[in-house]
């Protein structure tokens, strides 16, 4: 992963939170748990959302973690939609 502020590609994991991990939510903010929700939630509830920091430039950002299986099955699912509209 490319940071977008300075290009390097090391990232440190800061945090990292699934559906099931209720008492530490508030490590990741409720947005960024609402935006993965929005993207894989409606086809699995087995993903992890985590909060990298780029171990150049101190620039934090978050990402969503699932199983390429899943990945494949989202895809599918996002096109088929698409196609529908
Ligand atoms: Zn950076």
């Amino acid at each position: 992963m490319i940071c977008p502020r300075c290009g390097n590609t090391t990232w440190k994991v800061d945090r990292s939170l699934t559906v099931d991990s209720a008492p530490i939510r508030k490590q990741i903010s409720r947005k960024m748990m609402d935006r993965a929700e929005q993207l894989v939630g409606d086809y699995t509830q087995d993903y992890v959302v985590r909060r990298r920091t780029c171990e150049k430039c101190g620039n934090r950002d978050h990402f969503v973690e699932i199983s390429f299986a899943d990945l494949e099955e989202v895809i599918k699912l996002r096109a088929a939609e698409d196609q529908s509209d």
